[in-house]
């Protein structure tokens, strides 16, 4: 890699040949693409799922074979750029997302039918802002009688990224920019409901890095992905290194792959709200965060655990900020609409997979229950042993369970959450209770005193992610997640005192 403010005028030998490759990329493929494959009228028009076949070119592949080895050739040429150049194309990365959010909010949530495109469109900004980047990695330097050390962030080389269908594009922006700053190249096998926004996605970042001088196809994809091309890029050679953002049963693949993977799994994160607490702050907060993109975000608060006392009136206040208030009856009839399959008390139910992210109204109209108006979110009380409450139920249905006292909800708190060690958060003005549950709970994120989101940086304090590795401990990942740490050492020596 050239130093920084090295010669900017002069191209080296290295850039020469880069240049040669990509135009030669170029003129192999007339219609711009690199087609590693013969896409020709041979290929059946329809994909296996139905939808019409990925055209392929600009990151888009038809093979993980092929993807892989035009991401390793880019992450090479990456490696020859400085870091100026490397900044330059993150800044386009940024730029390009911005101006994008929107309509890649429109389309995931047209295509995948989860959530609301308006808090799509919340998300893909946030990431686009607040992912971090070069900034983040700073080198560190120690020195002594014995000389100077210095410890700096390396990439890995080629990532394998494996995304969910609940935030297909804000994972695919944080992941990038991450990656990307870190100095790395990646391969994404995208959930197939996702498909088609994804690899939008992956287009424009390809033409983002491009217009910034940076490497063709230093962001690939599958065309086609499944689950078994998903297995396929977890055993590749090409790859260096895992980052899965999924459900248990793709964390569990990842961690047996054989490979070093970065492990973002499921949560069911509880909200405790003592009897300190500004109740009507708080039944705010919990209505904003609960049904943030229909509570399909994996931080999204998932169960109330409320103090005896004040039970009540918290719900009062949630019914006073639109919240639906359901009443026993009510209950019934959605449990029946939402769970396909219940497992018993304190047991995760089965959810209706077609009910997962959808706005309350449609919720309440399947479960024949009229309702005018477009409530943001359901809430109904239920005895602490209530499926719901030890379900991630990913639809805006929310649990309310009372609790004798603070400490009893900590307890609860802690069993519903699974060990997953994903997220949580209190609503309280007692320093000692935040203190207590923050330490109990042993999370990756804590909120106190505000919507989960505010974990993710929305109205929080601290950079964006939506790659949160609990399993593997890297927490809210960021471009240090994805380096290598690198340490050079010069022996008695470069001490300047
Ligand atoms: P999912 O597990 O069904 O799919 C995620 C990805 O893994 C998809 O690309 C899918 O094709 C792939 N996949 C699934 N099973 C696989 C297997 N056995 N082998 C290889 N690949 C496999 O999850 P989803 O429905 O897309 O997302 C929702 C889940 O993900 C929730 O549990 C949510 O909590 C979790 N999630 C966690 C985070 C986080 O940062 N921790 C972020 C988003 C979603």
């Amino acid at each position: 890699m050239n130093p920084p403010g090295g010669s900017a005028s002069l191209l080296s030998d290295r850039q020469v040949d880069i240049i040669a490759t990509r135009l030669a990329e170029r003129l192999s493929a007339p219609d711009g693409a690199k087609s590693p494959v013969s896409a020709g009228n041979s290929e059946p028009r329809l994909a296996p799922h139905g939808a019409p076949r990925e055209a392929l070119g600009e990151g888009v592949f038809a093979t993980v074979d092929d993807a892989v080895e035009a991401a390793g050739i880019a992450f090479r040429q990456l490696d020859e750029l400085s870091l100026e150049q490397r900044k330059l194309i993150i800044a386009s990365i940024r730029e390009s997302m911005l101006e994008h959010a929107e309509q890649l909010a429109c389309h995931a949530q047209r295509e995948t039918g989860l959530g609301r495109a308006e808090h799509k469109f919340i998300k893909n900004k946030l990431v686009a802002r607040k992912t971090s980047g070069i900034e983040a990695l700073t080198p560190h330097a120690v020195t002594g009688d014995n000389g100077l050390t210095l410890t700096e962030y390396a990439p890995y080389g080629v990532i394998g990224s494996i995304t969910p269908t609940t935030n297909p594009t804000s994972t695919i922006i944080c992941n990038t920019i991450a990656m990307v700053s870190a100095g790395n190249s990646v391969v994404f096998n995208v959930h197939p409901n996702a498909r088609q926004c994804s690899m939008a996605n992956v287009r424009l970042l390809h033409q983002a890095i491009m217009r910034a001088g940076g490497p063709a196809n230093l962001v690939t994809a599958i065309a086609e992905p499944t689950i078994e091309s998903a297995q396929a890029l977890m055993t590749h050679d090409g790859i260096r290194l895992l980052a899965v953002t999924g459900g248990s049963g793709v964390v569990r693949q990842a961690m047996t792959s054989g490979k070093r993977a970065i492990c973002a799994g499921p949560g069911n994160p509880p909200v405790v709200v003592d009897a300190t607490a500004n109740l009507d702050h708080a039944a705010r907060g919990i209505i904003a965060g609960a049904s943030f993109d229909n509570n399909i975000v994996c931080t999204d608060e998932k169960e109330v655990i409320a103090v005896e006392t004040i039970i009540d009136e918290l719900l009062r206040n949630m019914s006073r900020h639109g919240a639906y208030v359901l009443n026993e009856g009510e209950l019934h009839r959605v449990e029946r609409a939402i769970f396909s399959e219940q497992r018993g008390p304190r047991r995760r139910a089965v959810v209706e997979k077609d009910l997962i992210g959808k706005n309350a109204n449609e919720i309440l109209a399947r479960a024949g229950i009229s309702c005018s108006g477009d409530p943001p979110l359901l809430v109904a009380r239920v005895p602490n042993d209530h499926p719901l409450v030890w379900t991630e139920q990913m639809m805006p249905v929310l649990p309310v369970t009372a609790v004798p006292d603070v400490d009893r909800g900590i307890e609860l708190a802690k069993e519903a959450e699974h060990g997953f060690g994903h997220s949580a958060g209190m609503y309280s003005r007692d320093i000692d209770a935040l203190s207590r549950m923050a330490r109990t709970i042993n999370t990756s994120i804590f909120t106190k005193n505000g919507p989960f989101y505010a974990g993710l940086g929305e109205g929080g304090e601290g950079h964006s992610s939506f790659t949160i590795a609990s399993p593997t401990g890297e927490g809210l990942t960021g471009s240090v997640a994805f380096s290598r740490l690198r340490r050079c050492v010069l022996v008695d020596h470069f001490r300047i005192v």
